[in-house]
């Protein structure tokens, strides 16, 4: 069991289910050609997808393209309860990489196949440290970039998400019910792109996360 860091702590209950969102940022959606949903459209990551990096993380090689999505993370805290502002049910805020085997998945696509071979690899979800959503004073000015090799790659703003936290939240809480250790990751802005051993990233959250990390190779026989 795989338990997140929240402000340097190992968190209470273990990392559960991990629920993404696609196209939540319409720049994205245009740049892989997709259209903008009219609801939000959720996968789920399998917990044991997560690793916690601080330093380095690894890919697979021999998959075709791996590509990384930036993405703010919320850590649940807790069960949101029906009367309380939803948004108080989380426990932290962190960035995650929604690490995806790119040619795959547009095979699986075009075959009108579930993603999970391209999304739901071993350490297809490496995770930052969290810092304490008591921090956050506005949910829609949470920025978020990539930096891949000293070049900026994704830029993105919480305000610019076709659906906002609040909204996301309850939808996701009423399709699969959400509990503490679950990780709601909210999608990517545009810039997407491959990864490559040996790349150096820096992935930073608003003036609160600042993580650089360098790609390694994945054995191949797991
Ligand atoms: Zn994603």
């Amino acid at each position: 069991m795989l338990y997140a860091q929240l402000e340097g702590q190992a968190f209470s209950e273990p990392i559960g289910k991990i629920v993404c969102v696609g196209r939540n940022y319409a720049d994205h959606a245009a740049e892989l050609n997709n259209p903008v949903p009219d609801s939000p459209l959720l996968f789920i990551k399998p917990g044991c997808c997560a690793v916690n990096v601080t330093s380095d993380f690894t890919i697979p090689t021999e998959q075709g393209e791996v590509h990384h999505e930036l993405e703010i993370a919320l850590l649940m805290g807790e069960t949101p309860h029906k009367d309380d502002d939803i948004v108080s049910a989380i426990a932290g805020v962190g960035l995650a990489l929604d690490l995806t085997l790119r040619d795959v998945q547009q095979q699986l696509k075009s075959k009108g196949h579930p993603w999970e071979r391209a999304k739901a690899f071993a350490g297809a979800c490496p995770l930052t440290e969290f810092v304490a959503a008591e921090q956050v004073e506005d949910w829609q000015a949470l920025t978020l970039s990539l930096h891949r090799n000293g070049q900026l790659q994704q830029h993105g703003c919480s305000r610019d998400m076709l659906f906002p936290i609040e909204h996301l939240l309850s939808d996701i809480h009423s399709a699969f019910g959400l509990q503490a250790g679950d990780v709601v990751l909210t999608g990517t802005p545009a810039g997407v792109g491959p990864l490559a051993v040996g790349d150096e990233l820096l992935l930073s959250l608003n003036n609160w996360l600042e993580v650089p990390l360098r790609v390694g190779a994945q054995h191949e026989s797991l």
